[in-house]
Protein backbone atom coordinates (compact mmCIF):
# COMPACT_ATOMS: atom_id res chain seq x y z
CA UNK A 1 0.00 0.00 0.00
CA UNK A 2 1.21 3.37 -0.85
CA UNK A 3 1.92 5.92 1.68
CA UNK A 4 -0.44 9.25 1.60
CA UNK A 5 1.15 12.50 1.83
CA UNK A 6 -0.44 15.71 2.47
CA UNK A 7 1.83 18.69 1.44
CA UNK A 8 0.17 22.23 2.14
CA UNK A 9 1.61 24.78 0.09
CA UNK A 10 1.69 21.85 -2.37
CA UNK A 11 1.42 24.69 -5.24
CA UNK A 12 4.31 26.92 -4.08
CA UNK A 13 7.71 27.04 -4.80
CA UNK A 14 9.31 24.44 -2.59
CA UNK A 15 5.64 22.96 -2.23
CA UNK A 16 5.37 21.65 -5.63
CA UNK A 17 9.07 20.44 -5.75
CA UNK A 18 8.22 18.33 -2.17
CA UNK A 19 5.22 16.77 -4.68
CA UNK A 20 7.54 15.84 -7.11
CA UNK A 21 9.99 14.43 -5.16
CA UNK A 22 7.24 12.64 -2.94
CA UNK A 23 5.38 10.92 -6.35
CA UNK A 24 9.00 9.74 -7.61
CA UNK A 25 9.83 8.03 -4.04
CA UNK A 26 6.29 6.17 -4.28
CA UNK A 27 3.52 8.23 -2.37
CA UNK A 28 0.50 8.94 -3.25
CA UNK A 29 0.25 13.32 -2.36
CA UNK A 30 -2.51 15.28 -1.78
CA UNK A 31 -1.64 18.67 -2.20
CA UNK A 32 -3.77 21.47 -0.79
CA UNK A 33 -3.24 25.31 -1.52
CA UNK A 34 -5.36 28.70 -2.24
CA UNK A 35 -3.25 29.48 -4.47
CA UNK A 36 -2.76 33.18 -2.87
CA UNK A 37 0.81 33.10 -3.60
CA UNK A 38 1.22 29.42 -4.92
CA UNK A 39 0.70 28.66 -8.71
CA UNK A 40 -1.66 26.37 -10.69
CA UNK A 41 0.88 25.97 -13.32
CA UNK A 42 3.49 24.69 -10.69
CA UNK A 43 1.73 21.33 -10.33
CA UNK A 44 -0.02 21.31 -13.79
CA UNK A 45 2.31 18.40 -15.15
CA UNK A 46 1.69 16.44 -11.72
CA UNK A 47 -2.37 16.63 -12.32
CA UNK A 48 -2.64 13.67 -14.90
CA UNK A 49 -0.39 11.13 -12.22
CA UNK A 50 -3.40 9.28 -10.83
CA UNK A 51 -1.48 9.28 -7.29
CA UNK A 52 -1.94 12.90 -6.87
CA UNK A 53 -4.55 15.20 -5.84
CA UNK A 54 -5.17 18.78 -5.66
CA UNK A 55 -7.36 20.41 -3.36
CA UNK A 56 -8.14 23.99 -2.83
CA UNK A 57 -8.36 24.99 0.58
CA UNK A 58 -7.76 27.65 2.91
CA UNK A 59 -5.26 25.78 5.40
CA UNK A 60 -6.62 28.33 8.00
CA UNK A 61 -9.99 26.96 7.89
CA UNK A 62 -10.73 23.68 8.98
CA UNK A 63 -9.27 20.49 7.26
CA UNK A 64 -11.22 17.74 6.59
CA UNK A 65 -9.48 14.74 4.63
CA UNK A 66 -11.46 11.21 4.43
CA UNK A 67 -8.95 8.30 4.26
CA UNK A 68 -5.90 7.90 5.49
CA UNK A 69 -3.01 10.20 5.96
CA UNK A 70 0.68 8.94 6.61
CA UNK A 71 2.71 12.33 6.85
CA UNK A 72 1.76 16.17 6.75
CA UNK A 73 4.44 18.28 4.98
CA UNK A 74 3.15 21.87 6.34
CA UNK A 75 4.87 24.48 3.49
CA UNK A 76 1.58 26.80 3.55
CA UNK A 77 2.92 30.12 4.40
CA UNK A 78 3.65 33.55 2.13
CA UNK A 79 7.41 33.43 2.51
CA UNK A 80 8.73 36.34 0.47
CA UNK A 81 9.20 39.75 2.70
CA UNK A 82 7.03 41.23 -0.74
CA UNK A 83 4.03 38.69 -0.02
CA UNK A 84 4.17 38.72 3.41
CA UNK A 85 4.00 42.33 3.92
CA UNK A 86 0.92 42.48 1.50
CA UNK A 87 -0.89 39.50 3.40
CA UNK A 88 0.00 39.70 7.29
CA UNK A 89 -2.76 38.92 8.62
CA UNK A 90 -3.31 36.00 6.41
CA UNK A 91 0.19 35.42 6.91
CA UNK A 92 0.43 34.94 11.15
CA UNK A 93 -3.07 32.77 10.57
CA UNK A 94 -1.20 30.54 8.44
CA UNK A 95 1.49 30.04 10.97
CA UNK A 96 -0.83 30.23 13.75
CA UNK A 97 -4.30 28.57 12.90
CA UNK A 98 -2.78 26.77 9.72
CA UNK A 99 -0.58 24.67 12.15
CA UNK A 100 -3.19 24.06 14.99
CA UNK A 101 -5.33 22.54 11.67
CA UNK A 102 -2.60 19.95 10.22
CA UNK A 103 -1.26 19.12 13.89
CA UNK A 104 -4.94 18.60 14.61
CA UNK A 105 -5.19 16.43 11.71
CA UNK A 106 -2.16 14.58 12.20
CA UNK A 107 -3.22 13.77 15.76
CA UNK A 108 -6.26 12.22 14.01
CA UNK A 109 -4.48 10.63 11.29
CA UNK A 110 -1.62 9.42 13.12
CA UNK A 111 0.37 10.96 10.72
CA UNK A 112 4.36 12.03 11.09
CA UNK A 113 4.10 15.61 10.40
CA UNK A 114 6.92 18.23 9.33
CA UNK A 115 6.76 21.53 9.92
CA UNK A 116 8.36 24.28 7.14
CA UNK A 117 9.88 26.99 9.23
CA UNK A 118 12.33 29.48 8.43
CA UNK A 119 16.05 31.12 9.31
CA UNK A 120 13.88 34.29 9.66
CA UNK A 121 12.91 32.92 13.23
CA UNK A 122 16.64 33.94 13.70
CA UNK A 123 15.63 37.40 13.19
CA UNK A 124 18.90 40.01 12.15
CA UNK A 125 21.06 37.62 14.05
CA UNK A 126 23.60 38.72 16.66
CA UNK A 127 25.38 35.19 16.61
CA UNK A 128 26.97 34.06 13.04
CA UNK A 129 26.87 31.38 11.70
CA UNK A 130 23.27 30.59 13.02
CA UNK A 131 23.40 27.47 14.91
CA UNK A 132 19.77 25.69 15.59
CA UNK A 133 20.13 26.51 19.69
CA UNK A 134 20.25 30.55 18.72
CA UNK A 135 17.22 32.08 20.00
CA UNK A 136 17.10 35.10 17.86
CA UNK A 137 17.19 38.54 17.66
CA UNK A 138 13.21 39.42 16.43
CA UNK A 139 11.49 42.37 16.54
CA UNK A 140 7.82 41.00 16.87
CA UNK A 141 6.11 44.36 15.95
CA UNK A 142 8.20 45.37 13.24
CA UNK A 143 6.68 44.58 9.62
CA UNK A 144 8.71 41.43 9.20
CA UNK A 145 7.08 40.43 12.58
CA UNK A 146 4.22 38.98 11.20
CA UNK A 147 6.13 36.26 9.11
CA UNK A 148 9.07 35.58 12.19
CA UNK A 149 6.91 35.53 14.89
CA UNK A 150 3.85 33.24 12.84
CA UNK A 151 6.80 30.89 12.32
CA UNK A 152 8.19 30.68 15.80
CA UNK A 153 4.59 30.17 16.59
CA UNK A 154 4.35 27.59 15.08
CA UNK A 155 7.95 26.06 16.48
CA UNK A 156 6.09 26.53 19.52
CA UNK A 157 3.32 24.64 18.39
CA UNK A 158 4.48 21.94 16.91
CA UNK A 159 7.08 20.87 19.86
CA UNK A 160 3.65 21.38 21.91
CA UNK A 161 1.81 18.65 20.06
CA UNK A 162 5.09 16.48 20.12
CA UNK A 163 4.99 16.92 23.98
CA UNK A 164 1.71 16.22 24.90
CA UNK A 165 0.41 14.25 21.94
CA UNK A 166 3.43 12.37 21.01
CA UNK A 167 3.19 13.10 16.83
CA UNK A 168 6.48 12.47 15.51
CA UNK A 169 6.68 16.19 14.66
CA UNK A 170 10.03 17.74 12.48
CA UNK A 171 11.05 21.27 12.13
CA UNK A 172 13.24 22.35 9.20
CA UNK A 173 14.52 25.89 9.26
CA UNK A 174 14.71 26.80 5.70
CA UNK A 175 17.59 29.54 4.78
CA UNK A 176 17.56 31.17 1.57
CA UNK A 177 16.56 28.77 -1.14
CA UNK A 178 16.21 29.38 -4.94
CA UNK A 179 15.79 27.85 -8.15
CA UNK A 180 13.15 27.39 -11.08
CA UNK A 181 9.09 28.46 -10.43
CA UNK A 182 9.93 30.86 -8.11
CA UNK A 183 7.35 33.82 -9.36
CA UNK A 184 9.47 36.34 -11.47
CA UNK A 185 7.65 38.95 -9.33
CA UNK A 186 7.88 37.14 -6.15
CA UNK A 187 10.10 40.24 -5.23
CA UNK A 188 12.80 38.05 -3.78
CA UNK A 189 16.09 39.06 -4.56
CA UNK A 190 17.32 36.64 -6.74
CA UNK A 191 14.01 36.32 -9.28
CA UNK A 192 14.30 40.42 -8.96
CA UNK A 193 18.01 40.74 -10.60
CA UNK A 194 17.62 37.96 -13.01
CA UNK A 195 14.18 39.38 -14.22
CA UNK A 196 15.47 42.92 -14.13
CA UNK A 197 19.34 41.63 -16.02
CA UNK A 198 16.74 39.99 -18.28
CA UNK A 199 14.82 43.16 -19.32
CA UNK A 200 18.14 45.13 -19.07
CA UNK A 201 16.98 47.07 -16.19
CA UNK A 202 18.94 48.43 -13.16
CA UNK A 203 19.51 46.09 -10.34
CA UNK A 204 17.97 47.03 -7.47
CA UNK A 205 20.69 46.57 -4.77
CA UNK A 206 18.87 47.86 -1.20
CA UNK A 207 20.87 49.92 1.15
CA UNK A 208 24.78 49.40 0.42
CA UNK A 209 24.35 45.74 -0.98
CA UNK A 210 26.84 44.89 2.28
CA UNK A 211 24.82 42.64 3.83
CA UNK A 212 24.64 38.74 3.38
CA UNK A 213 22.44 35.94 2.43
CA UNK A 214 23.61 32.47 1.82
CA UNK A 215 21.70 30.63 -1.12
CA UNK A 216 20.61 27.42 -1.35
CA UNK A 217 19.61 25.59 -4.92
CA UNK A 218 16.17 24.07 -4.96
CA UNK A 219 17.16 20.33 -5.47
CA UNK A 220 19.66 20.40 -2.49
CA UNK A 221 16.80 21.41 -0.05
CA UNK A 222 14.27 19.03 -1.07
CA UNK A 223 17.07 16.35 -0.41
CA UNK A 224 17.83 17.53 2.80
CA UNK A 225 13.89 17.88 3.63
CA UNK A 226 13.31 14.18 2.41
CA UNK A 227 16.01 12.49 4.52
CA UNK A 228 14.75 14.69 7.55
CA UNK A 229 11.25 13.27 6.74
CA UNK A 230 13.20 9.95 7.44
CA UNK A 231 15.40 10.47 10.63
CA UNK A 232 14.12 10.27 14.01
CA UNK A 233 14.92 13.82 15.06
CA UNK A 234 12.36 15.93 16.43
CA UNK A 235 14.49 18.71 17.41
CA UNK A 236 14.69 22.06 15.06
CA UNK A 237 17.36 21.47 12.21
CA UNK A 238 18.59 24.07 9.68
CA UNK A 239 19.44 23.33 5.82
CA UNK A 240 20.63 25.67 3.90
CA UNK A 241 23.70 26.56 1.82
CA UNK A 242 26.77 28.01 4.16
CA UNK A 243 28.28 29.68 1.18
CA UNK A 244 27.67 33.70 2.23
CA UNK A 245 27.56 36.34 -0.09
CA UNK A 246 27.16 40.05 -0.17
CA UNK A 247 23.92 41.01 -2.64
CA UNK A 248 26.51 43.26 -4.24
CA UNK A 249 28.51 40.19 -5.12
CA UNK A 250 24.98 38.38 -6.48
CA UNK A 251 24.11 41.46 -8.14
CA UNK A 252 27.63 41.35 -9.99
CA UNK A 253 27.30 37.57 -10.52
CA UNK A 254 23.86 37.65 -12.32
CA UNK A 255 24.78 40.66 -14.62
CA UNK A 256 27.74 38.82 -15.75
CA UNK A 257 26.11 35.38 -16.13
CA UNK A 258 23.03 37.32 -17.86
CA UNK A 259 25.28 39.17 -20.49
CA UNK A 260 23.19 42.08 -19.86
CA UNK A 261 23.64 45.88 -20.31
CA UNK A 262 21.60 46.63 -16.72
CA UNK A 263 23.57 48.50 -14.38
CA UNK A 264 23.35 48.30 -10.25
CA UNK A 265 21.25 51.28 -8.49
CA UNK A 266 21.02 51.26 -4.95
CA UNK A 267 17.76 51.65 -3.30
CA UNK A 268 16.54 52.27 1.05
CA UNK A 269 17.16 49.10 2.70
CA UNK A 270 13.61 47.66 4.18
CA UNK A 271 13.16 48.00 8.01
CA UNK A 272 14.69 45.00 9.90
CA UNK A 273 16.62 43.72 6.90
CA UNK A 274 18.90 41.35 8.54
CA UNK A 275 22.58 42.49 7.81
CA UNK A 276 23.70 39.02 7.75
CA UNK A 277 22.76 35.28 7.41
CA UNK A 278 24.57 31.67 7.21
CA UNK A 279 23.44 28.48 8.41
CA UNK A 280 25.45 26.53 10.31
CA UNK A 281 24.94 22.55 9.43
CA UNK A 282 26.96 21.23 11.53
CA UNK A 283 23.64 19.04 12.89
CA UNK A 284 22.45 18.21 9.63
CA UNK A 285 25.71 16.84 8.31
CA UNK A 286 25.77 14.64 11.23
CA UNK A 287 22.16 13.73 11.72
CA UNK A 288 21.13 13.67 7.95
CA UNK A 289 24.32 12.84 6.14
CA UNK A 290 23.53 16.15 4.12
CA UNK A 291 25.05 19.11 2.56
CA UNK A 292 24.49 21.28 -0.38
CA UNK A 293 26.25 20.46 -3.45
CA UNK A 294 25.07 23.10 -6.20
CA UNK A 295 27.41 26.10 -6.14
CA UNK A 296 25.61 29.50 -6.63
CA UNK A 297 26.85 30.35 -9.78
CA UNK A 298 25.53 26.76 -10.96
CA UNK A 299 22.30 26.87 -9.79
CA UNK A 300 21.91 30.63 -10.70
CA UNK A 301 23.10 29.84 -14.74
CA UNK A 302 19.92 27.26 -14.88
CA UNK A 303 17.49 29.84 -12.80
CA UNK A 304 18.43 31.94 -15.52
CA UNK A 305 17.43 29.48 -18.49
CA UNK A 306 14.41 28.33 -16.39
CA UNK A 307 13.49 32.42 -16.36
CA UNK A 308 14.06 32.82 -19.71
CA UNK A 309 11.05 30.80 -20.98
CA UNK A 310 8.70 33.14 -19.43
N1 LIG B 1 17.27 42.75 -1.96
C1 LIG B 1 17.86 43.67 -2.80
N2 LIG B 1 17.22 43.99 -3.96
C2 LIG B 1 16.05 43.42 -4.34
C3 LIG B 1 15.45 42.46 -3.49
C4 LIG B 1 16.10 42.16 -2.30
O1 LIG B 1 18.94 44.23 -2.50
O2 LIG B 1 15.54 43.76 -5.43
C5 LIG B 1 17.98 42.39 -0.72
C6 LIG B 1 17.10 42.48 0.54
O3 LIG B 1 17.14 43.76 1.08
C7 LIG B 1 17.79 41.46 1.43
C8 LIG B 1 18.34 40.41 0.46
O4 LIG B 1 18.35 41.03 -0.81
O5 LIG B 1 18.87 42.04 2.11
C9 LIG B 1 17.50 39.16 0.37
O6 LIG B 1 16.16 39.55 0.20
P1 LIG B 1 14.99 38.53 -0.09
O7 LIG B 1 13.74 39.33 -0.23
O8 LIG B 1 15.37 37.65 -1.22
O9 LIG B 1 14.91 37.58 1.17
P2 LIG B 1 15.17 37.73 2.74
O10 LIG B 1 16.42 36.97 2.98
O11 LIG B 1 15.34 39.18 3.13
O12 LIG B 1 13.97 37.12 3.35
Amino acid sequence: MKKVALVTGGAGFIGSHLCERLLQEGFKVICMDNLITGEADNIQHLLKNKDFKFIKHDVTKYIRIRGRVDYILHFASPASPQDYLKHPIHTLKIGALGTYNTLGLAKAKKAKYLLASTSEIYGDPLIHPQKENYYGNVNCIGPRGVYDEAKRFAEAMAMAYHRVHKIDTKIVRIFNTYGPRMRLNDGRVIPNFISQALNHKPLTVYGKGAQTRSFCYITDLIEGIFRLMNSNINEPINLGNPCEFTILELAKLIIKLTHTKSKIIFKPLPEDDPKQRQPDITKAKKILKWQPKVELKEGVKKTIEWFRQY
